[in-house]
């Protein structure tokens, strides 16, 4: 089975479309979002209603925690702005599919299990796992995983991909991702193979890449492989200034910052 990762979307209509586009042409069975469809981007609505469609797995983010649910301390300035607007625009149907939504979930591949969070295993909502933290992350997960099943776990929340696997990934499997972290096989022994990515962002990359990002599990192989997607920047960059979202939102885009 293949199934399609997307994260992050933050109500970037002008990327998710284009990623769906790119899905398209992929061969795949599923689509799975790792949730915060909303906050950042001008087109909450509109995503959360294609995200509802089209997604058969669908987890809340802490963002769409935000805008349905409760507005926490630590937001930022500007992250509360655009949780504001995303209250104000998110028609009353979406926010309540956001608001029934779980931060995890599992998923049967037949001889694979997958285990799904918007953050981490250890906090579903709300912990980020950065390349830098995550040999530890990866080591503690092998501790769980002991059994003789094969895994595959998917973290969303930092919107920066990576993939962590205790045998060697083929380069093949890697696509478009030039892993900044090592990929290289960190149980040997282990015949039972048990992979964790991070899929990146659609609505807003911060790895210095600009182009919305997202991954293709094969169950087959138990692969990962990495795609990065063109969109109109531009537009979506003037649909925040229209919106009256702050400039900052829409320069990000730009650098994928
Ligand atoms: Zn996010």
């Amino acid at each position: 089975m293949r199934v399609a990762f997307i994260s992050d979307v933050h109500a970037n209509l002008h990327a998710l479309e284009a990623v769906l586009a790119h899905v398209e042409d992929q061969r795949v069975d599923k689509l799975f979002s790792l949730g915060d469809v909303v906050g950042y981007n001008a087109h909450p609505t509109e995503c959360v209603r294609i995200v509802r469609e089209r997604a058969s797995l669908s987890l809340l983010g802490n963002h769409d925690w935000a805008a349905t649910i409760g507005m926490p301390e630590g937001f930022n300035v500007v992250a509360k702005v655009a949780i504001d607007y995303t209250r104000r625009e998110l028609d009353a149907e979406s926010a309540k599919y956001l608001s029934g939504l779980s931060a995890s979930g599992e998923f049967d591949f037949g001889p694979m299990k997958g285990h799904f969070y918007h953050g981490s295993h250890a906090d579903p909502l709300w912990q980020y796992v950065f390349p830098a933290a995550a040999p530890d992350v990866f080591e503690s997960l092998l501790a769980d995983f002991a059994d003789d099943t094969p895994r595959m776990v998917a973290f969303g929340h930092t919107h920066v991909p990576m993939v962590l696997a205790s045998h060697e990934l083929p380069a093949s499997t890697l696509g478009d991702f030039q892993p900044s972290f090592p990929h290289d096989g960190r149980d040997a022994a282990r015949t039972h193979p048990l992979v964790l990515f991070n899929p990146g962002s659609v609505g807003q990359p911060r790895d210095g890449d600009p182009r919305a990002s997202y991954a293709i599990v094969d169950s087959a192989d138990q692969s990962v492989r990495f795609h990065r997607v063109e969109y109109d920047v531009a537009a979506a960059a003037r649909a925040i200034r229209e919106a009256g979202l702050p400039g900052v939102l829409a320069e990000r885009l730009a650098i994928g910052r």
